[in-house]
Protein backbone atom coordinates (compact mmCIF):
# COMPACT_ATOMS: atom_id res chain seq x y z
CA UNK A 1 0.00 0.00 0.00
CA UNK A 2 3.04 2.48 -0.77
CA UNK A 3 1.17 3.75 -3.09
CA UNK A 4 -1.35 5.69 -0.94
CA UNK A 5 -0.35 9.15 1.10
CA UNK A 6 -3.29 9.63 3.48
CA UNK A 7 -3.49 6.26 5.08
CA UNK A 8 -7.12 7.59 6.48
CA UNK A 9 -8.86 6.48 3.25
CA UNK A 10 -7.86 2.79 3.72
CA UNK A 11 -10.78 1.30 5.17
CA UNK A 12 -11.84 -2.62 6.13
CA UNK A 13 -15.41 -1.45 8.50
CA UNK A 14 -18.85 -1.38 6.98
CA UNK A 15 -19.88 2.64 7.60
CA UNK A 16 -23.49 2.88 8.85
CA UNK A 17 -24.68 6.16 10.42
CA UNK A 18 -21.36 7.70 10.23
CA UNK A 19 -19.76 4.65 12.35
CA UNK A 20 -17.06 1.99 10.84
CA UNK A 21 -18.40 -0.91 11.95
CA UNK A 22 -17.63 -4.56 12.11
CA UNK A 23 -19.91 -7.18 11.02
CA UNK A 24 -22.05 -8.56 13.72
CA UNK A 25 -20.04 -12.34 13.85
CA UNK A 26 -16.84 -10.63 12.98
CA UNK A 27 -16.40 -12.62 9.73
CA UNK A 28 -14.46 -11.18 7.33
CA UNK A 29 -13.84 -11.41 2.95
CA UNK A 30 -10.89 -10.97 1.25
CA UNK A 31 -10.28 -8.39 -0.93
CA UNK A 32 -6.62 -9.30 -3.59
CA UNK A 33 -4.89 -7.39 -5.98
CA UNK A 34 -5.85 -8.74 -9.72
CA UNK A 35 -2.11 -7.58 -10.69
CA UNK A 36 -0.65 -11.20 -8.59
CA UNK A 37 -3.71 -12.23 -6.37
CA UNK A 38 -2.24 -10.87 -3.37
CA UNK A 39 -3.95 -9.83 -0.24
CA UNK A 40 -4.91 -6.63 0.27
CA UNK A 41 -7.75 -6.89 2.95
CA UNK A 42 -9.86 -8.34 4.97
CA UNK A 43 -13.13 -6.69 4.88
CA UNK A 44 -16.18 -7.05 7.21
CA UNK A 45 -18.62 -9.55 5.79
CA UNK A 46 -21.93 -8.08 6.95
CA UNK A 47 -25.56 -9.64 6.71
CA UNK A 48 -29.01 -9.53 6.94
CA UNK A 49 -29.09 -7.75 10.17
CA UNK A 50 -26.50 -5.06 9.43
CA UNK A 51 -28.32 -3.99 6.22
CA UNK A 52 -31.21 -3.87 8.12
CA UNK A 53 -29.52 -1.16 10.34
CA UNK A 54 -28.11 0.58 7.49
CA UNK A 55 -31.46 1.29 6.01
CA UNK A 56 -32.83 2.85 9.05
CA UNK A 57 -30.37 4.66 9.74
CA UNK A 58 -30.89 5.89 6.37
CA UNK A 59 -34.19 6.18 6.77
CA UNK A 60 -34.19 8.10 9.94
CA UNK A 61 -31.51 10.37 8.75
CA UNK A 62 -33.93 10.76 5.40
CA UNK A 63 -36.38 13.86 7.50
CA UNK A 64 -34.15 16.26 8.13
CA UNK A 65 -31.61 15.57 5.33
CA UNK A 66 -34.49 16.68 3.11
CA UNK A 67 -35.35 19.22 5.50
CA UNK A 68 -32.15 20.81 4.40
CA UNK A 69 -32.42 23.78 1.71
CA UNK A 70 -31.09 22.76 -1.29
CA UNK A 71 -28.24 25.38 -0.76
CA UNK A 72 -27.02 23.70 2.53
CA UNK A 73 -27.25 20.27 0.80
CA UNK A 74 -24.99 21.59 -2.29
CA UNK A 75 -22.71 22.68 0.12
CA UNK A 76 -22.13 19.68 1.40
CA UNK A 77 -22.00 18.24 -1.34
CA UNK A 78 -19.14 20.13 -2.78
CA UNK A 79 -17.23 20.13 0.28
CA UNK A 80 -17.20 16.55 -0.66
CA UNK A 81 -16.66 17.47 -4.24
CA UNK A 82 -13.56 19.22 -2.78
CA UNK A 83 -12.31 16.64 -0.78
CA UNK A 84 -12.26 14.30 -3.62
CA UNK A 85 -9.91 16.51 -5.73
CA UNK A 86 -8.02 16.48 -2.65
CA UNK A 87 -7.40 12.83 -2.84
CA UNK A 88 -7.30 12.49 -6.43
CA UNK A 89 -3.97 10.57 -6.48
CA UNK A 90 -4.70 8.28 -3.40
CA UNK A 91 -8.10 7.41 -4.88
CA UNK A 92 -7.10 6.81 -7.70
CA UNK A 93 -4.12 4.58 -6.19
CA UNK A 94 -6.77 2.39 -4.77
CA UNK A 95 -8.67 2.15 -7.64
CA UNK A 96 -5.82 0.32 -9.75
CA UNK A 97 -4.71 -1.27 -6.67
CA UNK A 98 -7.80 -3.10 -6.10
CA UNK A 99 -9.10 -3.19 -9.73
CA UNK A 100 -5.96 -2.96 -12.11
CA UNK A 101 -6.53 -0.56 -14.45
CA UNK A 102 -3.72 1.80 -15.17
CA UNK A 103 -3.36 4.57 -12.87
CA UNK A 104 -4.14 6.92 -15.73
CA UNK A 105 -7.37 5.43 -16.38
CA UNK A 106 -8.04 5.20 -12.19
CA UNK A 107 -7.34 9.10 -12.52
CA UNK A 108 -9.46 9.39 -15.63
CA UNK A 109 -12.33 7.66 -13.57
CA UNK A 110 -12.20 9.76 -10.58
CA UNK A 111 -12.17 12.85 -12.51
CA UNK A 112 -15.05 11.63 -14.28
CA UNK A 113 -16.87 10.25 -10.90
CA UNK A 114 -16.20 13.77 -8.88
CA UNK A 115 -17.83 15.31 -12.35
CA UNK A 116 -21.31 14.08 -11.35
CA UNK A 117 -20.81 15.43 -7.64
CA UNK A 118 -20.23 18.70 -8.89
CA UNK A 119 -22.77 18.71 -11.38
CA UNK A 120 -25.45 17.56 -8.92
CA UNK A 121 -23.99 19.81 -6.16
CA UNK A 122 -25.68 22.72 -8.98
CA UNK A 123 -28.28 20.62 -10.11
CA UNK A 124 -30.02 19.82 -6.47
CA UNK A 125 -30.97 24.16 -6.75
CA UNK A 126 -33.22 23.26 -9.88
CA UNK A 127 -35.09 20.99 -8.99
CA UNK A 128 -38.17 23.18 -10.21
CA UNK A 129 -41.63 22.03 -10.00
CA UNK A 130 -44.83 23.37 -12.47
CA UNK A 131 -47.69 25.53 -12.43
CA UNK A 132 -50.62 23.99 -14.27
CA UNK A 133 -53.81 26.47 -16.07
CA UNK A 134 -56.16 25.24 -13.98
CA UNK A 135 -59.42 23.01 -15.02
CA UNK A 136 -62.22 25.21 -12.80
CA UNK A 137 -61.64 28.90 -11.95
CA UNK A 138 -61.45 28.80 -8.31
CA UNK A 139 -58.75 25.63 -8.54
CA UNK A 140 -55.19 25.83 -8.90
CA UNK A 141 -53.38 23.06 -9.76
CA UNK A 142 -49.26 22.86 -8.55
CA UNK A 143 -46.96 19.91 -8.65
CA UNK A 144 -43.93 19.91 -6.39
CA UNK A 145 -40.86 17.25 -6.96
CA UNK A 146 -39.77 15.85 -4.25
CA UNK A 147 -37.38 13.43 -2.88
CA UNK A 148 -38.00 9.58 -3.02
CA UNK A 149 -36.75 8.79 0.10
CA UNK A 150 -34.10 5.85 0.97
CA UNK A 151 -32.12 4.69 -2.05
CA UNK A 152 -29.76 1.47 -2.58
CA UNK A 153 -27.39 1.93 -4.68
CA UNK A 154 -25.95 -1.43 -5.74
CA UNK A 155 -22.75 -1.12 -7.85
CA UNK A 156 -20.30 -3.17 -9.91
CA UNK A 157 -16.22 -3.98 -9.63
CA UNK A 158 -15.31 -2.55 -12.97
CA UNK A 159 -15.74 1.62 -12.01
CA UNK A 160 -15.64 1.22 -8.61
CA UNK A 161 -15.57 4.94 -7.95
CA UNK A 162 -17.81 6.35 -10.65
CA UNK A 163 -20.47 4.28 -10.95
CA UNK A 164 -21.21 5.20 -7.15
CA UNK A 165 -20.71 9.43 -7.43
CA UNK A 166 -23.41 8.53 -10.61
CA UNK A 167 -25.98 7.26 -8.64
CA UNK A 168 -25.18 9.30 -4.95
CA UNK A 169 -24.77 12.33 -5.78
CA UNK A 170 -28.10 13.18 -7.44
CA UNK A 171 -29.59 11.48 -4.73
CA UNK A 172 -27.99 13.15 -2.16
CA UNK A 173 -28.94 16.83 -4.09
CA UNK A 174 -32.57 15.31 -4.43
CA UNK A 175 -32.87 15.15 -0.42
CA UNK A 176 -32.70 11.42 -0.62
CA UNK A 177 -30.46 9.78 1.61
CA UNK A 178 -28.31 6.30 0.39
CA UNK A 179 -27.11 3.23 1.41
CA UNK A 180 -24.75 1.65 -0.99
CA UNK A 181 -23.70 -1.76 -1.86
CA UNK A 182 -20.26 -2.42 -3.78
CA UNK A 183 -19.28 -4.63 -5.23
CA UNK A 184 -17.29 -7.99 -3.59
CA UNK A 185 -13.80 -7.42 -5.41
CA UNK A 186 -13.81 -3.32 -4.99
CA UNK A 187 -15.08 -2.40 -1.87
CA UNK A 188 -12.30 -0.25 -0.67
CA UNK A 189 -13.04 2.49 -3.11
CA UNK A 190 -16.38 2.93 -1.94
CA UNK A 191 -15.13 3.23 1.51
CA UNK A 192 -12.81 5.94 0.80
CA UNK A 193 -16.07 7.67 -0.73
CA UNK A 194 -17.28 7.26 2.75
CA UNK A 195 -14.45 8.38 4.53
CA UNK A 196 -14.38 11.70 3.16
CA UNK A 197 -18.25 12.15 2.61
CA UNK A 198 -17.81 11.96 6.53
CA UNK A 199 -15.12 14.34 6.69
CA UNK A 200 -17.22 16.54 4.29
CA UNK A 201 -20.15 16.81 7.08
CA UNK A 202 -22.74 14.64 6.30
CA UNK A 203 -25.08 14.50 8.84
CA UNK A 204 -25.28 10.66 10.45
CA UNK A 205 -27.02 8.10 8.48
CA UNK A 206 -27.07 10.13 4.99
CA UNK A 207 -24.25 7.92 3.61
CA UNK A 208 -23.94 4.24 4.45
CA UNK A 209 -22.02 1.79 2.89
CA UNK A 210 -22.64 -2.46 2.96
CA UNK A 211 -19.40 -4.25 2.74
CA UNK A 212 -20.37 -8.62 1.94
CA UNK A 213 -19.46 -11.12 0.28
CA UNK A 214 -23.21 -12.38 -0.05
CA UNK A 215 -24.89 -10.48 -2.31
CA UNK A 216 -28.21 -12.39 -2.37
CA UNK A 217 -28.84 -12.17 1.47
CA UNK A 218 -28.24 -8.81 1.30
CA UNK A 219 -29.36 -7.32 -2.43
CA UNK A 220 -32.54 -9.53 -0.71
CA UNK A 221 -33.06 -7.10 2.40
CA UNK A 222 -32.46 -4.13 0.15
CA UNK A 223 -34.97 -4.73 -2.38
CA UNK A 224 -37.74 -5.83 -0.13
CA UNK A 225 -37.62 -3.56 2.53
CA UNK A 226 -40.36 -1.64 2.82
CA UNK A 227 -38.35 1.94 4.11
CA UNK A 228 -36.07 1.61 1.06
CA UNK A 229 -38.02 3.67 -1.79
CA UNK A 230 -35.60 3.59 -4.73
CA UNK A 231 -32.77 0.70 -5.95
CA UNK A 232 -30.28 2.13 -8.88
CA UNK A 233 -28.54 -1.20 -9.97
CA UNK A 234 -25.65 -0.80 -12.31
CA UNK A 235 -24.25 -4.39 -12.97
CA UNK A 236 -25.32 -7.57 -14.98
CA UNK A 237 -28.67 -7.90 -17.25
CA UNK A 238 -29.14 -11.22 -15.36
CA UNK A 239 -28.62 -10.11 -11.87
CA UNK A 240 -30.86 -6.79 -12.95
CA UNK A 241 -33.50 -9.20 -13.78
CA UNK A 242 -33.77 -10.51 -10.25
CA UNK A 243 -33.58 -7.08 -8.64
CA UNK A 244 -36.65 -5.88 -10.69
CA UNK A 245 -38.56 -9.18 -9.59
CA UNK A 246 -37.56 -8.97 -5.66
CA UNK A 247 -38.45 -5.03 -6.16
CA UNK A 248 -42.07 -5.96 -7.23
CA UNK A 249 -43.09 -6.89 -3.83
CA UNK A 250 -42.79 -3.11 -2.92
CA UNK A 251 -43.30 -1.59 -5.59
CA UNK A 252 -40.05 0.44 -6.32
CA UNK A 253 -38.77 3.10 -8.45
CA UNK A 254 -35.82 1.41 -10.54
CA UNK A 255 -32.88 2.55 -12.48
CA UNK A 256 -31.13 -0.44 -14.58
CA UNK A 257 -27.48 0.47 -15.86
CA UNK A 258 -27.24 -3.39 -17.14
CA UNK A 259 -25.02 -5.00 -19.53
CA UNK A 260 -23.63 -3.85 -23.14
CA UNK A 261 -22.81 -5.50 -26.69
CA UNK A 262 -22.04 -2.33 -28.68
CA UNK A 263 -21.56 -2.74 -32.43
CA UNK A 264 -18.80 -0.59 -34.12
CA UNK A 265 -19.47 0.47 -37.70
CA UNK A 266 -16.93 1.86 -39.99
CA UNK A 267 -18.35 2.32 -43.34
CA UNK A 268 -15.49 2.54 -45.94
CA UNK A 269 -15.83 7.16 -46.20
CA UNK A 270 -14.80 7.23 -42.44
CA UNK A 271 -11.65 8.33 -41.72
CA UNK A 272 -9.55 4.96 -41.36
CA UNK A 273 -6.84 6.74 -38.89
CA UNK A 274 -9.46 7.94 -36.71
CA UNK A 275 -11.69 4.99 -36.56
CA UNK A 276 -8.99 2.31 -35.50
CA UNK A 277 -7.68 5.53 -32.91
CA UNK A 278 -11.40 5.36 -31.93
CA UNK A 279 -11.20 1.44 -31.68
CA UNK A 280 -8.50 1.01 -29.58
CA UNK A 281 -10.02 3.15 -26.98
CA UNK A 282 -13.32 1.88 -26.98
CA UNK A 283 -12.24 -1.66 -27.44
CA UNK A 284 -9.38 -1.75 -24.84
CA UNK A 285 -9.79 0.55 -21.91
CA UNK A 286 -9.93 -0.90 -18.51
CA UNK A 287 -8.87 -4.31 -20.23
CA UNK A 288 -12.05 -4.71 -22.86
CA UNK A 289 -14.06 -4.45 -18.96
CA UNK A 290 -16.29 -1.88 -19.50
CA UNK A 291 -20.45 -1.96 -20.61
CA UNK A 292 -19.84 0.48 -23.21
CA UNK A 293 -16.69 -1.38 -24.72
CA UNK A 294 -17.15 -2.33 -28.62
CA UNK A 295 -18.09 -5.72 -28.67
CA UNK A 296 -18.35 -6.21 -32.67
CA UNK A 297 -16.02 -4.48 -35.14
CA UNK A 298 -18.20 -4.50 -38.42
CA UNK A 299 -15.62 -3.49 -41.35
CA UNK A 300 -17.45 -2.59 -45.03
CA UNK A 301 -16.00 -4.17 -47.36
CA UNK A 302 -13.95 -0.97 -49.23
CA UNK A 303 -11.48 -0.68 -46.43
CA UNK A 304 -11.73 -3.76 -44.74
CA UNK A 305 -7.86 -5.01 -45.38
CA UNK A 306 -6.65 -1.61 -44.56
CA UNK A 307 -8.66 -1.57 -41.33
CA UNK A 308 -7.50 -4.57 -39.92
CA UNK A 309 -4.08 -3.80 -40.91
CA UNK A 310 -3.42 -0.55 -39.51
CA UNK A 311 -5.26 -1.76 -36.33
CA UNK A 312 -3.29 -4.59 -35.67
CA UNK A 313 -0.46 -2.49 -35.82
CA UNK A 314 -2.02 -0.25 -33.14
CA UNK A 315 -2.84 -3.17 -30.97
CA UNK A 316 0.95 -4.33 -30.76
CA UNK A 317 1.59 -1.07 -29.50
CA UNK A 318 -0.55 -1.70 -26.74
CA UNK A 319 1.87 -3.11 -23.51
CA UNK A 320 0.26 -5.09 -20.42
CA UNK A 321 1.11 -4.95 -17.38
CA UNK A 322 0.92 -3.61 -13.74
CA UNK A 323 -1.35 -0.27 -13.74
CA UNK A 324 1.18 1.41 -11.94
CA UNK A 325 3.60 0.71 -14.70
CA UNK A 326 3.30 4.29 -16.61
CA UNK A 327 3.92 2.84 -19.99
CA UNK A 328 1.65 -0.38 -19.74
CA UNK A 329 -2.60 0.52 -21.20
CA UNK A 330 -4.03 -2.84 -20.21
CA UNK A 331 -3.86 -4.55 -17.08
CA UNK A 332 -5.18 -7.71 -15.98
CA UNK A 333 -8.58 -8.84 -15.83
CA UNK A 334 -10.47 -8.35 -12.54
CA UNK A 335 -10.65 -12.14 -11.50
CA UNK A 336 -9.80 -16.00 -11.91
CA UNK A 337 -13.45 -16.38 -13.43
CA UNK A 338 -13.37 -13.49 -15.67
CA UNK A 339 -10.10 -14.86 -17.32
CA UNK A 340 -12.20 -18.56 -17.84
CA UNK A 341 -15.09 -16.53 -19.60
CA UNK A 342 -12.88 -14.96 -21.79
CA UNK A 343 -11.24 -18.19 -22.82
CA UNK A 344 -14.72 -19.93 -22.93
CA UNK A 345 -16.02 -17.56 -25.36
CA UNK A 346 -12.75 -17.35 -27.56
CA UNK A 347 -12.58 -21.06 -27.67
CA UNK A 348 -16.20 -21.22 -28.73
CA UNK A 349 -15.73 -18.86 -31.80
CA UNK A 350 -12.13 -20.85 -32.91
CA UNK A 351 -14.46 -24.06 -32.99
CA UNK A 352 -16.85 -22.14 -34.97
CA UNK A 353 -14.56 -20.98 -37.61
CA UNK A 354 -13.02 -18.30 -36.15
CA UNK A 355 -9.56 -17.29 -37.29
CA UNK A 356 -7.20 -15.43 -34.88
CA UNK A 357 -5.11 -12.93 -36.09
CA UNK A 358 -3.15 -11.42 -32.87
CA UNK A 359 -2.75 -12.95 -29.40
CA UNK A 360 -5.86 -15.59 -28.77
CA UNK A 361 -4.12 -16.96 -25.31
CA UNK A 362 -3.45 -16.12 -21.84
CA UNK A 363 -0.34 -13.63 -21.38
CA UNK A 364 3.06 -14.61 -20.31
CA UNK A 365 2.63 -12.70 -17.41
CA UNK A 366 -0.22 -15.17 -16.01
CA UNK A 367 -2.27 -14.50 -13.11
CA UNK A 368 -5.13 -12.44 -14.56
CA UNK A 369 -3.57 -11.56 -18.17
CA UNK A 370 -4.98 -12.21 -21.36
CA UNK A 371 -3.20 -11.08 -24.54
CA UNK A 372 -4.81 -8.40 -26.77
CA UNK A 373 -6.25 -10.53 -29.39
CA UNK A 374 -7.92 -9.50 -32.71
CA UNK A 375 -9.82 -12.17 -34.42
CA UNK A 376 -12.06 -12.56 -38.03
CA UNK A 377 -14.47 -14.72 -39.77
CA UNK A 378 -17.01 -14.42 -36.93
CA UNK A 379 -20.55 -15.79 -37.71
CA UNK A 380 -24.02 -14.99 -35.47
CA UNK A 381 -23.98 -18.15 -33.69
CA UNK A 382 -20.81 -17.72 -32.40
CA UNK A 383 -21.00 -16.85 -28.56
CA UNK A 384 -19.04 -14.18 -29.07
CA UNK A 385 -21.41 -12.59 -31.15
CA UNK A 386 -24.30 -12.13 -28.28
CA UNK A 387 -22.62 -11.97 -24.96
CA UNK A 388 -20.75 -9.48 -23.52
CA UNK A 389 -17.16 -10.21 -24.22
CA UNK A 390 -15.57 -7.91 -21.03
CA UNK A 391 -12.47 -8.84 -21.87
CA UNK A 392 -9.39 -7.43 -24.76
CA UNK A 393 -11.01 -9.47 -27.55
CA UNK A 394 -11.70 -7.99 -30.76
CA UNK A 395 -14.08 -9.47 -33.14
CA UNK A 396 -13.84 -8.17 -36.55
CA UNK A 397 -16.86 -8.59 -38.99
CA UNK A 398 -16.77 -7.95 -42.80
CA UNK A 399 -19.83 -6.13 -44.17
CA UNK A 400 -20.96 -4.61 -47.68
CA UNK A 401 -24.55 -2.31 -47.53
CA UNK A 402 -25.82 -0.60 -44.46
CA UNK A 403 -29.05 -2.20 -44.07
CA UNK A 404 -26.92 -5.10 -43.80
CA UNK A 405 -24.86 -3.59 -40.80
CA UNK A 406 -27.81 -1.91 -39.31
CA UNK A 407 -30.16 -5.23 -39.02
CA UNK A 408 -26.65 -7.14 -37.14
CA UNK A 409 -25.91 -4.06 -35.20
CA UNK A 410 -29.62 -4.49 -33.93
CA UNK A 411 -29.65 -7.75 -33.58
CA UNK A 412 -29.48 -8.28 -30.08
CA UNK A 413 -31.39 -7.87 -26.74
CA UNK A 414 -28.53 -5.28 -25.33
CA UNK A 415 -29.36 -1.51 -26.46
CA UNK A 416 -26.40 0.42 -24.89
CA UNK A 417 -24.04 2.37 -26.93
CA UNK A 418 -23.27 1.95 -30.33
CA UNK A 419 -20.53 3.90 -32.63
CA UNK A 420 -20.14 4.29 -36.31
CA UNK A 421 -17.65 6.16 -38.52
CA UNK A 422 -18.84 8.11 -41.72
CA UNK A 423 -18.53 11.36 -43.44
CA UNK A 424 -21.98 11.73 -45.55
CA UNK A 425 -24.39 13.57 -43.82
CA UNK A 426 -27.74 11.68 -44.38
CA UNK A 427 -25.94 8.87 -44.04
CA UNK A 428 -25.32 9.36 -40.54
CA UNK A 429 -28.12 10.97 -39.68
CA UNK A 430 -30.30 7.76 -40.95
CA UNK A 431 -27.78 5.65 -39.36
CA UNK A 432 -27.94 7.32 -35.85
CA UNK A 433 -31.54 7.09 -36.13
CA UNK A 434 -31.50 3.70 -36.89
CA UNK A 435 -29.57 1.98 -34.34
CA UNK A 436 -32.03 0.80 -30.98
CA UNK A 437 -29.50 2.10 -28.67
CA UNK A 438 -29.78 4.40 -25.64
CA UNK A 439 -26.34 6.09 -26.78
CA UNK A 440 -24.49 6.49 -30.24
CA UNK A 441 -21.11 7.42 -31.00
CA UNK A 442 -20.39 9.10 -34.29
CA UNK A 443 -16.92 9.43 -35.19
CA UNK A 444 -15.75 9.04 -31.95
CA UNK A 445 -14.86 5.86 -29.46
CA UNK A 446 -15.71 7.77 -26.40
CA UNK A 447 -18.72 9.53 -25.07
CA UNK A 448 -18.98 9.20 -21.38
CA UNK A 449 -19.24 12.85 -19.86
CA UNK A 450 -21.49 13.77 -17.03
CA UNK A 451 -23.31 16.26 -19.00
CA UNK A 452 -25.18 13.98 -21.19
CA UNK A 453 -27.69 11.14 -20.40
CA UNK A 454 -25.82 7.80 -19.83
CA UNK A 455 -28.34 4.85 -19.89
CA UNK A 456 -29.89 1.78 -22.34
CA UNK A 457 -32.62 0.60 -23.72
CA UNK A 458 -34.33 -3.14 -24.46
CA UNK A 459 -32.23 -5.11 -21.34
CA UNK A 460 -29.70 -2.82 -21.17
CA UNK A 461 -32.51 -1.43 -18.76
CA UNK A 462 -34.13 1.79 -18.39
CA UNK A 463 -33.34 5.34 -16.02
CA UNK A 464 -30.81 7.49 -17.13
CA UNK A 465 -27.16 8.73 -14.99
CA UNK A 466 -26.05 12.18 -15.43
CA UNK A 467 -27.20 15.39 -16.84
CA UNK A 468 -30.46 17.80 -16.26
CA UNK A 469 -32.25 13.95 -16.29
CA UNK A 470 -29.72 12.19 -13.66
CA UNK A 471 -31.86 13.98 -10.77
CA UNK A 472 -35.33 13.02 -11.91
CA UNK A 473 -34.59 9.48 -11.29
CA UNK A 474 -34.33 10.45 -7.10
CA UNK A 475 -37.53 13.07 -7.38
CA UNK A 476 -41.36 12.05 -6.59
CA UNK A 477 -44.08 14.52 -9.03
CA UNK A 478 -47.26 15.26 -6.37
CA UNK A 479 -50.05 17.17 -7.82
CA UNK A 480 -51.28 19.74 -5.38
CA UNK A 481 -55.10 21.06 -6.36
CA UNK A 482 -56.03 24.00 -4.20
CA UNK A 483 -59.90 25.20 -3.70
CA UNK A 484 -59.43 28.89 -3.58
P1 LIG B 1 -22.92 -8.16 -11.49
O1 LIG B 1 -22.39 -9.51 -11.28
O2 LIG B 1 -24.31 -8.02 -11.97
O3 LIG B 1 -22.73 -7.40 -10.10
C1 LIG B 1 -23.06 -6.05 -9.92
C2 LIG B 1 -23.34 -5.80 -8.46
O4 LIG B 1 -24.48 -6.57 -8.07
C3 LIG B 1 -22.21 -6.23 -7.54
O5 LIG B 1 -22.19 -5.37 -6.42
C4 LIG B 1 -22.66 -7.62 -7.11
O6 LIG B 1 -22.10 -8.06 -5.89
C5 LIG B 1 -24.13 -7.39 -6.97
N1 LIG B 1 -24.95 -8.60 -7.00
C6 LIG B 1 -24.70 -9.79 -7.60
N2 LIG B 1 -25.74 -10.63 -7.39
C7 LIG B 1 -26.65 -9.97 -6.62
C8 LIG B 1 -27.92 -10.29 -6.06
N3 LIG B 1 -28.48 -11.48 -6.23
N4 LIG B 1 -28.55 -9.35 -5.32
C9 LIG B 1 -28.00 -8.13 -5.13
N5 LIG B 1 -26.81 -7.76 -5.64
C10 LIG B 1 -26.15 -8.67 -6.39
O7 LIG B 1 -22.03 -7.33 -12.50
P2 LIG B 1 -20.46 -7.13 -12.45
O8 LIG B 1 -19.82 -8.36 -12.95
O9 LIG B 1 -20.03 -6.61 -11.12
O10 LIG B 1 -20.29 -5.93 -13.48
C11 LIG B 1 -20.22 -6.12 -14.82
C12 LIG B 1 -21.57 -5.85 -15.47
O11 LIG B 1 -21.99 -4.53 -15.19
C13 LIG B 1 -21.48 -5.93 -16.97
O12 LIG B 1 -22.62 -6.59 -17.48
C14 LIG B 1 -21.48 -4.46 -17.39
O13 LIG B 1 -21.93 -4.24 -18.70
C15 LIG B 1 -22.40 -3.87 -16.37
N6 LIG B 1 -22.20 -2.42 -16.27
C16 LIG B 1 -23.17 -1.60 -16.76
C17 LIG B 1 -22.99 -0.22 -16.72
C18 LIG B 1 -24.04 0.70 -17.24
O14 LIG B 1 -23.95 1.89 -16.95
N7 LIG B 1 -25.01 0.23 -17.98
C19 LIG B 1 -21.82 0.30 -16.17
C20 LIG B 1 -20.85 -0.56 -15.68
C21 LIG B 1 -21.06 -1.94 -15.73
P3 LIG B 1 -20.78 -9.01 -5.90
O15 LIG B 1 -19.70 -8.19 -6.45
O16 LIG B 1 -20.56 -9.38 -4.50
O17 LIG B 1 -21.11 -10.18 -6.79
Amino acid sequence: MKEIKNHNLLKNQSFINNEWVNSFSNKKFPVYNPLDQSLIDQISDCGKQETKDAIHAANDAFGLWKSHTSNERSNIIKKWHDLILENKQDLASIITLEQGKTLKESLGEILYGASFVDWFAEEGKRIYGDTIPSHDSDKRIIVLKQPIGVVAAITPWNFPNAMITRKVAPALAAGCTVVIKPAEDTPLSALALAELSKEAGFPPGVFNVITTSDPDKVGKILTTSPQVKKVSFTGSSEVGKILMKQSASTVKKLSMELGGNAPFIVFDDADIDLAVEGAIISKYRNSGQTCVCANRIYIQSGIYDLFIEKFIKAVREQKTGSGFDENVSIGPLINKQALIKVKKLLKDAQNKGAKILLGGKEHKKGNNFFEPTVITNISNDMLISSEEIFGPIAPIYLFEEEEEVIEHANDTSAGLAAYFYGKDNSQIWRVAEALEYGMVGINTGFISTNLAPFGGVKESGFGREGSKYGIEEYLVLKYVCMQV
